[in-house]
């Protein structure tokens, strides 16, 4: 049964680090929806270097699901990150319709209906879901995603939705538009917003993970955050001049202060301590300066290599087994 699905109406992505318990328990929710779907569907899984092998979870679902849908399994050869897995999902995905959707029951197969729903009702190209209340996270979190979105807004020809992340689905068009981008550093949220298309917004609510733990922390999402930063924006750059620019006019005024005050009224220069805090004041700028500086360069390094986004160890396929 079901061996030769030729069009598909319907591809729905998940990548998966580690998660095998969380799919095996998603799986019949998304085909139990799935089934319902008048057209042909498929559901990559992409297998992001887990620790276990996805390939025996693969072959149980394989004679569970409806025949209308073809089940694949896309293995890496290690970890690539979830934007890679992402982008490979997207590269094998032959759907009219794309979705994206995290393995571990965080993103509600309820809200990919409505979605679905949405832009076969609509004309836009992309239905984007946007995470609702943010009550959760911590004050310092928020902040840091304020000032995130700020750095990364650096021009208005296109817009960053703040919370709409890779739980959307879309048109062929926009998928093979974003499979155009050539650029390792694949941040997905900036590549959405750059290839443009008519968009909307639902608002969602992400209940908690079916199994396991997150895999990104503070310190990761920081990683995420300063290569989004870098390979879209040029704001931090301009900062750095108009840091140099206050700097320098603030040692001028002080500069001036000093003298007059030795002129006009006598004093004695300032002591030793106003001279070690100023020195170091500003070699730590400036450090902070090459640092940020290096990020640019650390990204252009990474882009001139040329190196592949990921590599494929292999690929399982429901259409591929004899009937
Ligand atoms: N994921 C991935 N590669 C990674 C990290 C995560 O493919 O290197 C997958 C993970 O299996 C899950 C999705 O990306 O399906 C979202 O990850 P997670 O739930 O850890 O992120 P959170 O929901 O906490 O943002
Ligand atoms: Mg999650």
């Amino acid at each position: 049964m079901n061996t030769k699905i030729e069009a598909v109406g319907l591809s729905i992505i998940l990548p998966v680090y580690n998660d095998a318990q969380a799919v095996d328990q998603f799986l019949p929710q998304l085909f139990e929806f799935t089934a319902r779907q008048s057209s042909a569907c498929e559901v990559i899984l992409v297998d992001d270097g887990s620790q276990h092998d996805l390939s025996a979870l693969y072959q149980q679902h394989l004679s569970q699901r409806p025949d209308n849908t073809a089940l694949q399994l896309i293995r890496f050869s290690r970890n690539f990150g979830k934007e890679a897995a992402l982008s490979a999902g997207l590269a094998h995905a032959r759907g009219e319709l794309i979705a994206m959707m995290d393995a571990d029951g965080q993103h509600p197969i309820e809200v990919l209906a409505q979605m679905l729903t949405l832009i076969n009702t609509n004309s836009v190209d992309v239905v984007a879901a946007v995470q609702a209340s943010r009550d959760h996270e911590s004050f310092l979190l928020r902040w840091f995603k304020r000032g995130f979105y700020y750095f990364m807004q650096d021009t208005n020809r296109y817009e960053l939705k703040p919370n709409a992340g890779d739980f959307r689905i879309m048109r062929r068009k926009v998928a093979d538009a974003l499979l155009q981008l050539p650029e390792r550093q694949r941040f997905m949220k900036g590549l959405y917003a750059w290839v443009g298309f008519p968009t909307l917004y639902v608002p969602f609510q992400a209940p908690p993970r079916q199994a396991g733990s997150s895999k990104f922390n503070y310190f990761s999402l920081f990683e995420l955050a300063l290569v989004g930063i870098t390979s879209f924006s040029q704001r931090p750059l301009r900062w750095i001049s108009r840091m140099g620019l206050l700097v320098s006019f603030m040692a001028l005024i002080y500069g001036a202060l000093i003298v007059g005050d030795t002129l006009f009224f006598g004093k004695d220069l300032a002591g030793w301590a106003t001279l070690a805090a100023g020195i170091m004041f500003s070699a730590g700028i400036q450090l902070i300066c090459l640092g940020l500086i290096g990020e640019y360069i650390g990204r252009i390094y990474e882009e001139v290599k040329q190196r592949p986004l990921y590599l494929v160890d292999k690929v399982w396929d429901s259409r591929d087994s004899k009937p």
